[in-house]
Parts: C-alpha cells; sequence; structure tokens
C-alpha cells in the first residue's frame, strides 16, 4: 500500500466524486499532466517590448501592455483547454524576446517600491530594504519552513507548502503566529533561484501541488514571480491566502494560479478590525475571491469562531452562495484559542474557547438553508 493511501485515504476517495472533478477541473487535469500549468502558459506569450525597454518605459504604458497581453492569454488558455493535444499550444524553446511573466515581474517590482502589493498600501521602499506594515523586507522571500503538508483539504494532499515570514494581519487568534508575527532571519531570506530549487524538490519528492502560505504569500509576490523563471515542473501552482492584494497585485498573480485557497473568515468589517486589526475587509476580501473565482478553482475556507455564527458565518455562507457558485467550500471546526487570546484571555474572553457542537450544528444548518449540499470529505458545494 503506498503512504498516502494510508495516511489520507480520503486524498484519492475524494476524486471519485463527480462534483469535486467538475469543480476543480482544471487543477484535476493540471496535478494529472494533462493540461499545463498557468505559469507555463503565461512564459509562452512573448510582449511587444524590448528586454532593455521593460525597466525604462512608463508604469501606465506597461498596464496597457498587461491588459492586452491578459487577452491574449485567456484566448490561448481557452484553446488549451478545449484542444485535444494541450501540450503542443506551447513552444518548446527557451524564448529570447521578455515575456508576459517578465512584464509582470517588472510590475511587481514597481508596485512593491512604494509597495502597494496589499491594500494596506503602506509604501514601505522595499527595494531598499524598508520592511512594511507586513514585517516583510526587501525584495527576496524569507521562508520559515517548507514540507509536503498532510493536513489540507483531501484534493490538496500531499501539498509542497512553503510557508512565508510575515503577514499583513494582526490575528488575535493565530495560530501561526510564530511565521506570522516577526521579521526574517538573514539565515531564512532565499533568493528567487533558491525558492525555484525548493519548488522542484518539493515536486520531486510528490507534491501534488505548489502551495504559497505564510504568514501570508502577497507579500513576496515579486520573489514568486521571479521564482517561476526558473521554473519548469508541471505542477499546479496554490494561492493559500486572507486573499488581502491590492487590485493592482492581484491581476499579476490571477494569471499564474491554477487552484486557490483563500480564507473568508470574517461577514462583516467590525469583526475584521477588532480581531485581526485590519480595514475594509470584507470588500477587499470578497472583492479578490470573486476574481480568483473567474480565473481558476476555487476552495474558500471559513473558519466558524465561537461567538460569531450569525454574524460572521451566517454572511459568508450568503455571500458565498450569492457570488461564488463554482467554489467548494470548507466550513472549518478547528478554531482553537491561541497567541493572543491566550496571553490576554480577559481582554479576549468571548472567543477563548473551542467552537460548540451547537455552534457547528448551526453553521452547518445555515449552511444547507443557503443550498449548500454535502460535505464531500469536508467540502460544501452549490448545485
Ligand atoms: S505587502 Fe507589506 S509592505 Fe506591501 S503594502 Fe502590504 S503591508 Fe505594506
Amino acid at each position: 500500500m503506498r503512504y498516502i493511501e494510508f495516511v489520507r485515504p480520503d486524498s484519492l476517495r475524494v476524486w471519485k466524486n463527480d462534483k469535486v472533478r467538475e469543480r476543480l477541473s482544471w487543477y484535476y487535469s493540471v496535478m494529472r499532466g494533462v493540461m499545463p500549468p498557468k505559469y507555463l502558459i503565461v512564459k509562452n506569450l512573448t510582449i511587444d517590448l524590448k528586454k532593455n525597454e521593460l525597466t525604462v518605459i512608463s508604469t501606465e504604458e506597461l498596464l496597457k501592455e498587461h491588459t492586452r497581453l491578459q487577452k491574449a492569454f485567456n484566448e490561448l488558455w481557452s484553446e488549451i483547454r478545449e484542444s485535444k493535444d494541450p501540450w503542443k499550444h506551447l513552444k518548446n524553446k527557451v524564448i529570447e524576446t521578455p515575456t508576459f511573466l517578465d512584464l509582470k515581474i517588472e510590475l511587481a517590482d514597481r508596485l512593491a517600491s512604494p509597495c502597494r502589493l496589499c491594500e494596506w498600501r503602506c509604501g514601505a521602499l522595499r527595494s531598499e530594504g524598508r520592511m512594511g506594515y507586513c514585517r516583510v523586507h526587501g525584495l527576496n522571500a524569507y521562508v520559515d519552513t517548507f514540507f509536503h503538508h498532510m493536513g489540507e483539504e483531501a484534493p490538496l494532499v500531499p501539498s509542497g507548502t512553503i510557508f512565508y515570514v510575515g503577514c499583513n494581519f494582526r490575528c488575535v487568534y493565530c495560530q501561526n503566529w510564530s511565521i506570522s508575527q516577526r521579521e526574517g532571519l538573514p539565515s531564512e531570506e532565499k533568493t528567487s533561484e533558491e525558492l525555484a530549487d525548493i519548488q522542484k524538490w518539493l515536486a520531486l519528492n510528490g507534491a501534488i501541488n505548489i502551495n504559497h502560505v505564510g504568514g501570508d504569500p502577497t507579500p513576496n509576490i515579486p520573489v514568486i514571480l521571479k521564482s517561476l523563471k526558473y521554473l519548469d515542473i508541471k505542477t499546479p501552482q496554490l494561492w493559500n491566502s486572507n486573499m488581502y492584494l491590492s487590485s493592482e497585485a492581484m491581476e499579476l498573480v490571477r494569471d499564474v494560479i491554477d487552484i486557490w485557497l483563500p480564507d473568508l473568515k470574517y461577514g462583516n468589517n467590525a469583526c475584521a478590525l477588532k480581531y485581526s486589526v485590519v480595514k475594509n475587509y470584507f470588500e477587499v476580501a470578497s472583492r479578490n475571491i470573486r476574481i480568483a473565482h473567474d480565473s481558476g478553482d476555487v476552495i474558500i475556507r471559513h473558519l466558524v469562531l465561537p461567538n460569531h455564527v450569525e454574524c460572521c458565518t451566517r454572511n459568508v455562507l450568503k455571500w458565498i452562495s450569492e457570488n461564488t457558485r463554482r467554489a467548494l467550500t470548507n466550513i472549518m471546526d478547528q478554531y482553537r484559542p491561541e497567541y493572543l487570546v491566550v496571553r490576554q484571555p480577559d481582554k479576549w474572553s468571548e472567543i477563548r474557547r473551542r467552537v460548540s457542537t451547537e455552534e457547528l450544528r448551526k453553521a452547518f444548518e445555515i449552511a444547507r438553508d443557503y443550498g449548500f449540499e454535502g460535505p464531500v470529505e469536508d467540502l460544501w458545494y452549490l448545485e
């Protein structure tokens, strides 16, 4: 018996379900090598500029070219999806002229200084090594650890997970606070080539996707895009994020990600401000999740919080049922008090416990009221 069949039999069983295969059809076909990952398609589109022009041309002109290439990308992607021989659409040679990926990298570097990669738009001069609100500095990545994660949703296991240091949220109950709420150490610094090597190692050793997480991957968009230049693996790229990307950053990432794993924690801005110290949460996260839904396969994670079923769970499930019906949803029960909730118990008393059976029952009842069916291995779906 193979290791995976023993440790996570659900990761094989889940693909027998028609609904899961249909909703994750792109990811499923990339994972099996039938289709190329999107980043390889992006690398195949050349742009109407010479290499030396890329760095001197105005951002406005680059954005216009990006819009044009995005249209070309969507046409090629659509051809590939419908083709009987999808790989033949990709050129099998080293491309000398700048590609759509080079354009994205140039735009990402510009967005990072002053930094507007996320909706904090804190303006840190990252190219000069300055640190942002997210505690990320410079343009290289700081990687706490990377490994084959066996605890993700069934269709994602084993997941080649890379934990980036730093985060643009300040969740008082963060389970990963030792990674998210600190600066990277010099020993953790990774260049784009080193980050590509990590991804290759994960893929060669059995990862069925490359899972960019943290903290949050958003502050690392420039180095992640650059790492794709050194990659040729056929493994799907996965974005595991709080989805607080700026709209400009979202446009850069959307074309290279095969499957999205966004959080949608709060159903209103007041709860987001109180527990994650973040403004305009719902508008930003929902805008980006809608874009992800329009450009790939999505599993939305909703963590049920104690005493927040009506104000958060209800609104989140209602929004999903009205806006992203193709997405699969994981209604998660694994909240536990951590970090500041433990250190300042009186201040956070309303979330200083696990979710009760009654609250979970209510969350599932709300899901069914909004038309969700399932779950299939923890994943709910809408018809
Ligand atoms: S990603 Fe970090 S540095 Fe960039 S705007 Fe957001 S908080 Fe600031």
